[in-house]
């Protein structure tokens, strides 16, 4: 069954049931049977049948069904928490933002109020008769892989929570996890790329590492820190109690600060900024990607992995820090001489963590299909 689904999914156009049993080996007859249980099922659609022109049926298209099963990814940051609702078919069917400040938030009151958010979105989709095969929560910190338990969230003030308790939704399961693997994660399907560094700069810094078409995750998951990455041992405290991490010098507020803007300066408002030319602003951005591009040298030695995607709000910086931190990058990785290193802006937008974390849920269906019929 996964390898029939396999085949759909992988096909660029809606394949027949002839074409699955030629792409996967197996016999017509197992495909058909195989496939009208998924069509039965509401995984599979059958669309109006097309003629070939040969002799023979006509050939009926497959494609996976849209509006039967969902994922919903949900997302904790410090400026907003939103939440994202996918179908199989890879429409975003539902969306929507809560914006607020989370920095130094209570975790209880801030997940009770993404429950409460969360409920309405499953009351309505259980009132379409549409599934919900899960919920993956999106945070910005240390998040254990396998138990979903949160360890620390520098930005947001949390440490040791289980925000999947919190939350409160019982009737679907719910699993936390970092949020730039999660955005890293809906980058890979997105832009087919299979092996690159992501690094996501908003107030902290998010990274992860993606190869050979997976999210890396260790031992589980804490890695690709890259906020924490050591620029300057002896430069300013870092919300991690640590002193001159990268985010002090390339996250967002950090560079507010050094371009001499107000606390709180909006991302627009910085934007508008520098494409004014205000000197001091343009200076700002051209010691943040220098010291960006420090830290991503590092990664670069260490990982061999030579393409870097700049993701998340922030990415619209990029134009103005790109030049300082590819001069950072060429100076510092030693295999720059013989190889092409390429830094380029992600393909999804912002909010690509909620997104993610609903494809990595429907990933999930995909993989184990017989669990939904
Ligand atoms: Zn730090």
């Amino acid at each position: 069954m996964q390898l029939v689904m396999r085949a759909i999914i992988e096909s660029q156009y809606p394949v027949s049931r002839a074409d699955v049993a030629t792409a996967t080996g197996l016999a017509r007859a197992t495909v058909s049977s195989l496939v009208d249980s998924l069509v039965s099922a509401n995984l599979l659609m059958e669309l109006p049948p097309v003629t070939t022109g040969s002799a023979g049926r006509p050939a009926i298209p497959l494609q996976l069904a849209p509006r039967s099963i969902v994922g919903i990814g949900l997302e904790i940051n410090p400026d907003f928490l939103g939440y994202a609702v996918i179908d199989l078919s890879g429409d975003v069917i539902d969306e929507g933002i809560e914006r607020g400040s989370f920095i130094n938030s209570d975790p209880v009151a801030t997940m009770r109020q993404a429950g409460v958010l969360i409920r309405d979105v499953i009351a309505e989709l259980q009132d379409q008769a549409i599934r919900v095969a899960g919920l993956r929560l999106a945070m910005p910190g240390l998040v254990n892989s396998k138990t979903g338990f949160l360890e620390v969230a520098p930005n947001l003030g949390w440490k040791h929570v289980d925000v999947a308790e919190l939350l409160g939704i019982t009737d679907v399961p719910v699993l936390a996890e970092n949020e730039a693997k999660l955005a890293a994660f809906a980058e890979l399907k997105e832009s087919g790329r299979k092996d690159f560094l992501w690094a996501s700069p908003e107030v902290g810094i998010g990274g992860a590492i993606v190869s050979d078409g997976r999210v890396y995750s260790g031992q589980n998951g804490w890695n690709s820190e890259i906020g924490h990455i050591v620029v300057d041992p002896s430069g300013p405290p870092c919300s991690c109690g640590a002193r001159g991490c990268l985010e002090q010098y390339a996250g967002r507020v950090a560079i507010t600060k050094a371009a001499g803007l107000p606390e709180g300066t909006s991302l627009v408002d910085l934007i508008e900024v520098l494409k004014a030319g205000d000197p001091v602003a343009l200076a700002a951005m051209d010691a943040a990607g220098r010291a960006f591009g420090a830290a991503l040298a590092d990664w670069v030695n260490l990982m061999g992995i030579f393409t870097l995607v700049i993701g998340g709000p922030c990415r619209d910086l990029l134009g103005w820090g790109v030049d300082a931190m590819r001069t950072s990058v060429h100076e510092r990785v030693l295999a720059a001489p013989f190889t092409d290193i390429t830094i380029v802006k992600s393909v999804t937008e912002e909010n690509s963590a909620m997104k993610g974390a609903a494809l990595a849920v429907l990933d999930e269906v995909l993989a184990q299909p017989a669990a939904w019929i």
